[in-house]
This record gives C-alpha cells, structure tokens and sequence, in this order.
C-alpha cells in the first residue's frame, strides 16, 4: 500500500501548494489503504520562526487533514520517527559515514571565499555554477591531508562524489509527468553542513527511504535538482519512491499567467481562507477541480456525495501550470453551501463569527430559528443568491435581518422622485398583510405600480418610456431598500415573512420621516 507524507519547513507560513500537495498524498494513501504521515523539515533553523510547527499542523487539521502519523501537538506518533529532522542528525551522519567508506563523499575544506571566488569566475566564463571540475578542488585529497586539517580544527562540509559527467542522462519515472529525461547531476553537492546539519537533498532521502515512502508528492521547484536526488538514492542502494512533481499555482493577472506570490496575492496563504471564513470543504473542492480534470463532470453526477466517493487519480492531472481562479473558487464555494444544510451552516459560522466578530454572533445566535430561516432564504427560489459564498461575505449580507445592524446602503431607484417614493411606501404599508402568499403580495405591488403610473411590465416600459415614469422593477426597487437597506437582496416577500410585520413597518416608517 502506498506511503506518502508532506515535508513543510516550519517557516511561519502556510501554502496552499502545502495544502494542494497535501492533498494529493492524503488521496493516493488513505483511497488505498496506505498511510499518510507528517514530517517537519526544520534543517534550516535560520528560516525557522517561533511557533510554525503548530501552525503548519493547526491549519491541515483546519482542513481536515488527517495524518496516521507524524509530528504532532503532543509530540511524535508513528514507528518511524522522530519526524523533525533536527532530532535526526545522527541517523544523517551514520549514513554520511557509510558513503565516505565507500568513496562516494569527502570532506571539503574550502572557504566561503574560495566558493565566491569559483562562482565569479563561473559567471564570468558563463559557465554553470557548481562546485565541479577544476574547481573541486578538494575532491582528491589524500586521506592523510583530509586527517590533519581535522586535527587542525579547520572547518568542512561533507559533499557528495558525482560521477562528473556533465553529459550523461538518465531517466527517471514520475508519477505525474511520466518519463523524464534529465541530465544527470555532476556536481559534488553539499551532504552535510559544517554544523554536521544535513541539507535537504541528503535528509529527506534517508527520511523517506527509512520512512518507507513510495511516493513522494512535491512542487515542481524540486524537479531541477531531481538527479541529485535520484544518485543519492543509487548510492545508498536505496529504492527510489515514485517522484511525483505538481504544477506551480498560477493565476491569471490581466492577459498573462503567473505565479502566485506570496506578496502580491492573499489567497497564497491558508490563513487567508480561514479569516476570510471559506469552508475547508469549498476549498478541498475546488482543488480537487483544479487537480483532476475529471472531477467536475463527477460532482455534477453526485452532486452529494462524500468527496472521498471520488477516485482520485494521478493520470487525471495535468501537469502544466494549474490555473487557481478565485472567481471560480467563489462560485464553487457557493454551490457546497447551498448543498449544506442550513443547522450545519448555523454551527460553522457561528463558529467563525465567535471567533472573527463577537458582536455579530451574539445577534446571529440570539434566536437559532430565526437565523437558521435567514440561511433558508431563497434556497429553492429561483433568484440565484449570492450572498453566501464565504463567512465574511455572509456576515456582512446577513446584517439587514437584524435590527442593531440594519441601515439603508444603497441609493433608491432615481427614476422615482421623492413624492411617488413617500407614496409607493405609504401605500404598500396599507396593502401589505403578513398572510398573503407570495403571488397576493406581488399582486398588490402591481396594483401600486399601476396607480402610480409605472408599467407594471418593464418591457413595456422599455418600449414606451414616455408613457410611464418608470416599470415595476422601480417600484419593488423602492420597497426593497427601504426593508433591506439595498438594492440587492433575496426575495423580498420571503424576508418580510421573516422580519415580520413590525419590523418592515418600522423600517418603512424611517423611509417615509
Ligand atoms: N521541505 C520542503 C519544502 O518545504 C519539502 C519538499 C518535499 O516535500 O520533499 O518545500
């Protein structure tokens, strides 16, 4: 069975790539009863920030995330651990020692300035960087120079003997590109710094060969420095995972595509989908769409199934640049919520609201009935709504029902002067009976419209605009801000059977003084 894992570096911030990948290695582990684990790649303690290990695991719990394994709040669980790669630096070294009695790695001694010396005379020779050539100055060193610079106390690195063919290819497969065919690394990379700390290329092949990873899930930024990690993986006679490299989350900016960054564009951050108050199913949703191209026709077909119905696949994934689109998003979060019951919907926000608008959920929670035939509204209607796409979107739509929160936003039609505005108001006060149904109620707002001297068609008026002051749609636009406050809003018979009749009238009497 399959083992995956996701190996975020604790730099107090989380990606949507972390959770994109993520997800991937969830679905391959846990649809075929393998196992999904977490491992902290924390080797770089100068990126490093207080904190970001819980967060990183606080925001794939968010998402429900659920690893069988791994780095956790209360420490490690699993059999294979540690899972922090700074508890593991004896395990990197043991294996270090072994490719030295080998011959395939060798202390290096150069200093930062014999490095920036070979990288100008690499820049100005336009040649490729790297520590290669006649420039791996320390590759052949005698056992006996290597032990007395030892003994001497002089600083080194331990690097990694490459075979130093800059021309060799090799072919390697990858779970979501296929075959590839690269040049092979021919360079003496870095195993082990001068601290004895690992760089990444070293640890986290031990880690996911002794881990017993079968495929590792990453970003295609990796996919240059592939061959090295396919050599380390030969010479410590380990099997290679299956490498699988995901697209770049690209966004279109005007006419081009680029790259989401991280300081331009929000939504590259999981924090954000949190504050903004995006359910993590919409968010799983949509990029199950942008991961598979054949999930949308499958949602459109199951439109309730369990997302975990779905059948994940490697082969459904492109492997060019995935398109994260956040009006699409949007509209993907609208249709999971209006899949989701409204007593589902009440404990989510509420949640979100206790947390991100005090105030607001004191309202909103004040009458659970009440606040649970707001999330009704217009579900079946055939008015689409747009309101309730996230928490925060909602919280400020929402805030008309109450009347703490209820003020006139939007401007009244201005076909209609203030006279006839005083009196569509004051006659819909007087026609107006909490008992009538949906098609009484319009009747008696056509009947005003026709009083008036309003088409009670606007085709009509459209063709005859000098016959009329103005169509039905003026007049209903005129009773609507003064109940909701603004132009748009769901239906509005159903919302005056939920404010009731003393509150419409109140709010028609501020209209009028
Ligand atoms: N620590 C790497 C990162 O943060 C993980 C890459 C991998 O999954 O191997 O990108």
């Amino acid at each position: 069975a399959p083992v995956t894992r996701i190996g975020p570096s604790p730099t107090g911030f989380v990606h949507l790539g972390n959770l994109y990948n993520a997800i991937i290695g969830e679905r391959l582990a846990h649809q075929n009863g393998g196992t999904f684990f977490l491992r902290i790649e924390d080797t770089d303690a100068k990126r490093e920030v207080e904190g970001a290990v819980e967060l990183v695991i606080s925001a794939m719990d968010f998402f429900g995330i659920h690893f069988d394994e791994g780095a956790s709040v209360d420490g490690d669980n699993g059999a294979y651990g540690p899972y922090r790669q700074r508890l593991r630096k004896e395990v990197y070294q043991c294996y270090a020692k072994e490719l030295v009695k080998k011959g395939l790695a060798y202390p290096c001694f150069c200093s930062e300035d014999d490095l920036s010396k070979m990288r100008e005379e690499q820049i100005s020779d336009k040649l490729n960087f790297g520590y290669y050539g006649k420039w791996a100055k320390c590759r052949d060193l005698s056992i006996d120079d290597i032990k007395k610079r030892i003994e001497n106390g002089d600083k080194y690195v331990l690097r990694f003997k490459s075979n130093g063919d800059e021309n060799n290819h090799v072919e390697v497969y990858d779970g979501i590109r296929g075959m590839l065919n690269v040049s092979e690394n021919y360079q003496d990379f870095v195993l082990l710094k001068s601290d004895g700390i690992p760089t990444y290329h070293f640890a986290h092949v031990i880690d996911d060969h002794l881990m017993r990873t079968t495929h590792v899930v990453r970003g295609e930024e990796w996919l240059s420095t592939l061959p090295i990690h396919v050599q380390l993986f030969d010479a410590l006679g380990f099997d290679r995972p299956v490498y699988c490299h995901t697209a770049v989350l690209m966004k279109m900016d005007g006419d081009t595509k680029r790259k989401l960054s991280k300081r331009k564009d929000p939504e590259l951050g999981l924090e954000y989908y949190r504050s903004e108050g995006y359910a993590p199913r919409a968010v799983w949703e949509y990029l199950m769409t942008v991961l598979n191209s054949n999930f949308e026709e499958w949602r459109l077909e199951n439109p309730d199934a369990p997302i975990d119905d779905f059948k994940f696949s490697l082969d459904k994934m492109s492997n060019s640049g995935a398109l994260f689109d956040i009006m699409k998003f949007e509209d993907v979060s609208r249709e999971v919520l209006l899949r989701t019951p409204a007593n589902k919907i009440y404990d989510e926000f509420s949640d979100w609201l206790k947390e991100y608008d005090p105030e607001f959920y004191k309202l909103f929670t004040r009458d659970k009935n009440y606040s649970e035939k707001i999330i009704d509204v217009g579900r079946n209607g055939n008015r689409p709504r747009k309101d309730l796409t996230s928490w925060k979107q909602a919280r400020d739509f929402f805030s008309f029902y109450f009347p703490e929160t209820f003020k006139v936003e939007d401007e009244f039609p201005e076909r209609v002067s203030k006279e006839d505005r005083y009196k569509i108001l004051k006659q819909y006060l007087t026609s107006f009976n909490i008992k009538d149904d949906n098609s009484e109620w319009f009747q008696k707002i056509r009947d005003i419209t026709e009083s008036m001297g309003y088409a009670v068609k606007p085709k009509d008026f459209k063709k005859n605009p000098d016959m009329y002051k103005g169509s039905v749609s003026d007049v209903s636009g005129v009773i609507r801000v003064a109940i909701t406050g603004r132009t748009n809003s769901p239906d509005l018979w159903e919302i005056c059977q939920i404010i009731g009749e003393d509150e419409m009238t109140r709010r028609i009497n501020l209209a009028i003084a």
